[in-house]
């Protein structure tokens, strides 16, 4: 048995995942904005939930929205303000009382694809999460990467290759961010601006992407931008790693134009005279945060 966490902005989840890799429990409890004391308590109030599916002593993981760092044990980077500078792993492992293992969330998304979903009998593979932000995660070797800084994988914050455009900027403080490019809410916003003197303003991607399906031109012209962006972008990771597999995740991933459109725009960029690498979509969906956090306990 194994626990998993989910410590997302909107709604924390927890699930137990049994020997046969079924979820055999799952519940969510909204985040308590802003305070990271209602935070421990629910964490700690959804796992007192777990004990008639697992033991007491069942080891946790913890998918979290930012990364440990080295240097002071806090967590950092996290979009998730009140969780930065506290000693989260350490104070949930004296609440609980049982081992604590944390991660970044789209490290979890990785290694949960690995272990039993897209990325299942691969040696490499390359997480990647487009939704309301830019993440990834790398596994290398079976192993899943941290890195010396605790940012592998964090391709969102590079800058966008390839595209002369006016000037973003991310909340990270840099400009140019892959993520100010990629996000779904990049995607609506870069729309908006093109179409704003036409009489039609769609408010979210998947009404972009089904006008694109109608044949509207603008927003045809928009879905390929953005994969050829998308190819452009993973062109660092292809180059750098040359990964196995790349799994897509969060909300932009459920788009299945990408995954003919992203493949063909890669030979444009790779450097390389054939490219096999796949891009595909991840098996586990939205619960693929949840159930590689408790897969941290899988060795
Ligand atoms: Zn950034």
């Amino acid at each position: 048995m194994k626990i998993g966490i989910d410590l997302g902005g909107t709604k924390i989840e927890c699930v137990v995942i049994s020997e046969d890799h079924q979820i055999v429990f799952r519940e969510r409890l909204p985040t308590p904005k802003g305070d990271y004391a209602a935070t421990v308590n629910t964490i700690e109030q959804l796992v007192a939930q777990t004990l008639p599916y697992a033991p007491a002593n069942t080891p946790v993981g913890i998918g979290i929205p930012g990364t440990l760092s080295s240097d002071t044990g806090t967590i950092k980077n996290a979009n998730s303000t009140c969780l930065i500078g506290k000693p989260l792993d350490k104070d949930l492992a004296l609440r609980l009382n049982r081992p604590i293992k944390l991660a970044n969330d789209a490290n979890c998304f990785i290694w949960s694809e690995f272990c039993d979903g897209a990325a299942k009998g691969t040696t490499n593979a390359f997480g990647v999460i487009i939704g309301t932000g830019v993440g990834g995660g790398l596994v290398m070797n079976h192993q899943l990467v941290n890195g010396l800084n605790g940012i592998a994988g964090e391709w969102g914050h590079n800058p966008l290759p390839h595209f002369k455009l006016e000037q973003q900027p991310c909340y990270c403080s840099k400009e140019d961010c892959i993520e100010t490019y990629l996000s779904g809410p990049a995607f609506e916003k870069r729309f908006l601006e093109q179409s704003s003197t036409k009489t039609i303003s769609p408010v979210n991607a998947e009404e972009i992407v089904n006008l694109a399906r109608t044949g509207d031109s603008l927003a045809q012209k928009h879905l390929d931008t953005y994969a050829k962006m998308l190819a452009a972008s993973l062109t660092g990771v292809i180059n750098i790693v040359d990964p196995d597999i790349i799994v897509l995740g969060g909300g932009m991933s459920n788009i299945d134009e990408l995954y003919e459109l992203v493949p063909n725009y890669l030979q444009e960029y790779v450097f390389s005279d054939t490219i096999h690498t796949p891009i595909v979509k991840a098996k586990h969906g939205d619960s693929s945060g949840v159930r590689g956090a408790a897969w941290l306990w899988n060795d």
